[in-house]
């Protein structure tokens, strides 16, 4: 049986960090599926292509060259804003399918995060899980990221940009993040990434097993 695990949830939720533990421990590849839509903003950025054109940006390629420019903060917000786009998902839906279904390098399964994993892209997935984090504590964690990064950041700004694509992500008519019907919520607020890791790993093991 193929294993395939859907990971969604809000920024700094920690679910990059999950996946790859998770993938890891189960020889599974990894899709970092924000970063398709953080590349198709960058795309439209460097080519001059208007966030409000969805037929266009839908048609260009994501550009992954660079990693350091993916998280770029006018990158992370251009992303949440084509994201709204029926056309610009669809358009990316194919490619997270296609990984779902044929890992590559032979891997046992595939574990892909973002924010309709569960719902859309891989409904039949083996595990679905939705973790999540109060924002005051995701907004810490992110300000704490770019520090290690030497970027400077300030906590308000930084949670005022969480808050607000939060409310973008949730609030759109197409894939809106939300918990499918059978997803185990895991609340990451006051657990550390071991605790949260040896979590999510049990419940994989149950479904194993
Ligand atoms: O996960 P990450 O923060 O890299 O995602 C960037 C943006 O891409 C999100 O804010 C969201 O709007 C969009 N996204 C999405 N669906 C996914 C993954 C990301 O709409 N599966």
């Amino acid at each position: 049986m193929s294993l395939v695990i859907a990971i969604d949830g809000p920024a700094g939720a920690g679910k990059g960090t999950i996946a790859r533990e998770l993938a890891a421990r189960f020889d599974c590849a990894y899709l970092d599926t924000g970063s398709l839509y953080r590349g198709l903003a960058l795309a439209a950025l460097k080519s001059s292509t208007m966030l409000n054109e969805a037929a266009a940006i839908a048609a260009l390629k994501p550009d992954l060259t660079d990693a350091a420019a993916l998280r770029r903060q006018d990158v992370t917000e251009a992303a949440s804003i084509i994201a709204v786009y029926p056309e610009v998902r669809a358009a990316l839906l194919a490619f997270q399918r296609d990984f779902a279904i044929r890992p590559p390098e032979g891997k046992r399964g595939a574990v892909l995060d973002g924010r309709d994993i569960g719902t859309v892209v891989c409904p039949d997935a083996t595990l679905k899980l939705f973790l999540t984090a109060a924002a005051e504590v995701r907004a810490e964690r992110r300000l704490k990221e770019l520090q290690t990064q030497n970027q400077h950041a300030r906590y308000a700004d930084v949670f005022a940009a969480i808050v607000e694509r939060d409310a973008r992500d949730s609030s759109r008519a197409a894939a809106p993040l939300t918990p499918a019907l059978d997803a185990v919520i895991v609340d990451t607020s006051s657990l550390s990434v071991t605790e949260v890791t040896a979590r999510c790993i049990a419940l994989v093991e149950n479904l194993l097993n």
